[in-house]
């Protein structure tokens, strides 16, 4: 008999609930039975139950051990904090994998050259951490005063932000991205950082780099500085295999890598922990777009791929990625962002490129 999965599903806010309903019309076509507990989270849990980050839907991933998400809408500079660094916090989601691959697309540059690359993104410290001091915090005057003695004048109007790296979640974070090549028969583990400047926390974390390669001599070990690696991946992306790096790199990191194969709109991710999984796209709630029935759902298409991976439903995942294929070298069904024009007319909606995705899986049954 064919098992049934509880998956938990989190539309999120702005372009979220197409994006989701597009990636679940796919699994449902993929052949996956599944019964989806629909949970809230964000701006819209807020509206519903008075809280961002209900416990329910916790206890709903905890026990699912899986979840798809939309993305969720965090304000810029005051309001709230982010639901999202607050919810890998929370269920200790510490490995961001962000797989980035070229499609022929006429909106990427490369789209003639292979570009294959993964980065995995530590998802739960560094300037994340989120530990910020302005001048109206308590705690204000104490550190003031340990920062004038390194000559830093704190009358000013000043804002401090901690950048945290810790030698356990460097480790488990690398140790990953070494599994994740050995497992998956890549070739070579690039280590980002700018520990010529930062020498303690990015030096930790390049420390620990070396020290956990040795445990895998089969694959190839190198580092870059962040700022030269930028350029030398916009000049030869072919060269990249798996990418390491700290999380505030690989956020910026995995959106520039998202620009070369064509943008956010075919950018997956994943949030992986010990005990469970979150599932949802690179980018985010794109307000402006929200209900227009206009943005592109393979991002999210491809980051539920990514979970029917989890979940050991390889033929699953690579039906809808073949799908996927088919129809953006078709041509027919594409969204705008996928055109060399963004007002191109011929340009079609979110639910009309998810149908012709969903026909394509049925037509290989
Ligand atoms: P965004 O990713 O929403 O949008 C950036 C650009 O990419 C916009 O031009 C948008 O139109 C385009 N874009 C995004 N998704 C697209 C898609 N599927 N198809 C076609 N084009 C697409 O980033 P932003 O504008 O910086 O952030 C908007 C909100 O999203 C903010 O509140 C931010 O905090 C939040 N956010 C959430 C997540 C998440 O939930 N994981 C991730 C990133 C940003």
């Amino acid at each position: 008999m064919n098992k049934v999965y509880r998956i938990t599903l989190i539309e999120g806010d702005g372009i979220g609930p197409e994006v989701v309903k597009a990636a679940k019309l796919c699994v449902e076509a993929s052949g996956l039975k599944v019964e989806w507990e629909e949970r809230f989270l964000g701006k819209t849990a807020q509206e519903k139950t008075g809280q961002l980050i209900p416990e329910e839907t916790l206890d709903s991933i905890r026990r699912n051990r899986v979840a798809l998400k939309g993305p969720v809408t965090t304000p810029v500079g005051g309001g709230f904090r982010s639901v999202n660094v607050e919810l890998r916090k929370k269920l200790d989601l510490y490995a961001n994998l962000r797989p980035v691959k070229s499609w022929p697309v006429c909106t990427s540059p490369f789209k003639d050259r292979k570009i294959d690359i993964v980065v995995v993104r530590e998802n739960t410290e560094d300037l994340y951490a989120g530990i910020e001091f302005n001048s109206e915090d308590d705690f204000f005057p104490s550190l003031a005063c340990e920062l004038e003695k390194r000559g830093l004048d704190t009358k000013k109007e000043r804002a401090i932000s901690l950048k945290v790296i810790s030698e356990e979640n460097s480790r488990r974070i690398i140790r990953f991205a070494f599994d994740y090549a050995q497992e998956n028969r890549r070739k070579k583990v690039t280590c980002i950082h700018k520990a010529n400047i930062l020498k303690f926390t990015d030096g930790l974390f390049l420390k620990i780099f070396y020290e956990e390669a040795k445990n895998f001599p089969e694959i190839i070990s190198e580092d870059y500085i962040v700022d030269n690696f930028c350029m030398q991946v916009v000049l030869r992306p072919e060269n990249f295999d798996v990418l390491v790096l700290p999380n505030l790199y690989g956020d910026i990191v995995s959106d520039l890598c998202a620009g070369l194969v064509g943008g956010l709109g075919l950018a997956p991710g994943a949030n992986i922990g010990k005990d469970c999984a979150v599932f949802e796209p690179v980018h985010g709630s794109a307000p402006k777009h929200a209900g227009k029935n206009k943005v592109n759902p393979i991002a999210t298409i491809l980051s539920a791929t990514l979970m029917l991976k989890y979940l050991k439903q390889e033929e699953k995942a690579e039906k809808i990625e073949r799908a996927i294929e088919e129809v953006i070298k078709e041509g027919e069904f594409l969204t705008y962002d996928l055109k060399p024009t963004r007002d191109d007319p011929t340009s079609v909606g979110t639910l009309q490129m998810a149908e012709a995705i969903v026909d394509k899986i049925k037509s290989f049954k």
